[in-house]
């Protein structure tokens, strides 16, 4: 017989009746960990599920077994929802129509993401300000600069989820925090529906992931939950009118704010630049006539006008929270971003090797090509459903040459075949990694001094490579080889 779900379920706390509770964790990610160790630890009945069994998913999965949760791993494990099943917290990937969720759904079971969970078991004495970052490219860096501003003002801030620690580990922690500056992708949003930031920004809305969604609209739906019930600062990108939009449509908490962050001179209630300043013309009294400076454009590191941009963005979440205008240049100041994304790797016969393989849509891809003029573009991996068009339109006036490579490698070169018809392309049909060495060579072979050789590829890397870290190292040792040969 089946038992009846428990009322409370929808409106799970910390202080809900666990171990009533029956729990399907789907997906054993790093978060699907995370939220599995902590409904353990609340002493609800946990079955964790994953198609997987390599070695770090059955690792993760027997140090849960110990913990009391039942595991079932390989092929099949998801093919079915277990009966009585209460409550099903999902890998962020997972789509809608995955059967095991669309059963879940049919069945009227709720489902979270890692990131609601971890929203509704905080300890509400304690819960730490969330501050928020999502969009399409720049959430990685713009988190990365707001988390470097939280710290450099003496708060106890840490970064977390989508950036690869689960938020669920920073509000367990039994440290409490001041602040989180918190990662969020379209999927994790689109699994949240109580989420109440403090702050959050939507830096852009590009297309990407139609793998993934039916259509834009969808996808930037999901994207715009980010503002539902926000306190305080709703940021969006003054370039972008759709970010606008969305904060004009948000049910906001009442007394929330829209601020606009521009890489122009700002107008009242925005972060923008005037001459090499960055300014804030949102968190200070007298906005109507002045303005309080932040930052140099020096203090902005890689220098791009993309970077420019997120860290106005972090700026304007960070002074939304009260950090004071010296933090956030020091934050800006000491902070060195990760690899892979717009990074000098090489210097050869004049010519400069960057690798931006962190780019892996269009839209990215065309940011990281403005910073250069002329440039090699080495692009090409899997294009995710998009389209190239407007991005060649954009930059064929400071192509040199292009060198294509990777399985959607054809979508790109049609794109230029439409619209840089004189650009110099060549393709690269294997789809072996070493094919790296010749795509290399090829460019290096375009480039005249001068002139910068870009790896953005504006395609995601795993049809070749296991991640774009591994793609951008290839490209880096390819490129300090040249100047070997
Ligand atoms: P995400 O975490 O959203 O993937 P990252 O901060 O890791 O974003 O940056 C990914 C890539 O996107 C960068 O390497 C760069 O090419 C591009 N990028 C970064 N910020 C922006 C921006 N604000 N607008 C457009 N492209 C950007």
């Amino acid at each position: 017989m089946n038992r009846v779900r428990p009322d409370w379920i929808g409106t799970a706390d910390r202080f809900s009746p666990w171990p009533q509770a029956r729990v399907v964790v789907a997906g054993l990610g790093t978060s699907g960990f995370a939220a599995a160790d902590a409904l353990l630890e609340f002493g609800a009945r946990v079955i964790v599920l994953d198609e997987s069994d390599h070695q770090q998913i059955a690792e993760r999965a027997q140090i849960l077994e110990v913990l009391g949760a039942e595991v079932r791993l390989g092929p099949g494990a998801t093919a079915t929802l277990p009966e009585d099943v209460d409550l099903v917290v999902t890998s962020p990937g997972w789509k809608p129509s995955t059967p095991l969720l669309a059963r879940a759904a049919l069945r009227g079971v709720p489902i979270y993401g890692e990131v609601e969970l971890a929203w509704r078991l905080q300890d509400p004495e304690h819960a730490p300000a969330w501050l928020a970052v999502t969009g399409t490219n720049g959430k990685t860096t713009t988190t990365q600069m707001l988390e470097s501003m939280l710290q450099a003002a003496g708060l106890r801030a840490v970064a977390c989820g989508n950036i690869g620690k689960p938020v669920m580990e920073t509000v367990l922690d039994p440290e409490p925090y001041d602040a989180l500056a918190v990662e969020l992708s379209s999927f994790q949003l689109h699994w949240s529906n109580s989420l109440a930031m403090h702050s959050a920004a939507v830096l852009n809305v590009e297309q990407d992931h139609l793998e993934w969604y039916p259509s834009m609209a969808e996808y930037a739906a999901d994207k715009a939950r980010i503002y539902a019930r926000v306190t305080h600062s709703c940021v969006y990108n003054v370039a972008d009118p759709e970010t606008e939009r969305m904060v004009e449509e948000a049910e906001v908490t009442e007394g929330a704010r829209a601020i606009g962050f521009t890489l122009g001179i700002p107008g009242p209630s925005m972060l923008g630049v005037v001459d090499d300043l960055l300014v804030d013309r949102a968190f200070v009294e007298q906005r109507r006539t002045s303005a309080l400076e932040l930052a140099s454009l020096s203090d902005v590191q890689p220098y791009a006008p993309h970077n420019v941009a997120n860290a106005l963005a972090a700026a304007a979440l960070a002074r939304s929270y009260g950090v004071p205008a010296p933090a956030v240049r020091d934050g800006l100041r000491r902070l060195h971003l990760g690899g892979h994304r717009i990074q000098t790797v090489a210097e050869v016969g004049g010519v400069r090797y960057v690798d931006d393989s962190k780019a892996t849509n269009p839209h990215a891809a065309h940011a990281s090509l403005m910073a250069f003029d002329p440039v090699v573009w080495i692009a090409g991996g899997q294009a995710k459903g998009t389209e190239f068009d407007d991005l060649v339109t954009g930059v064929a006036g400071r192509l040199r040459g292009v060198v294509l490579l990777g399985v959607d490698r054809e979508v790109i070169a049609g794109a230029l075949r439409r619209h840089a018809p004189d650009v110099p392309v060549e393709v690269f049909d294997s789809t072996d990694t070493g094919v790296m060495a010749q795509v290399v060579a090829a460019a290096a072979r375009m480039a005249r001094p001068g002139d910068t050789v870009l790896l953005a590829p504006g395609c995601a890397s795993r049809d070749m490579w296991p991640d774009y870290a591994a793609r951008g190292d290839d490209f880096a040792r390819e490129a300090r080889g040249l100047g070997r040969a």
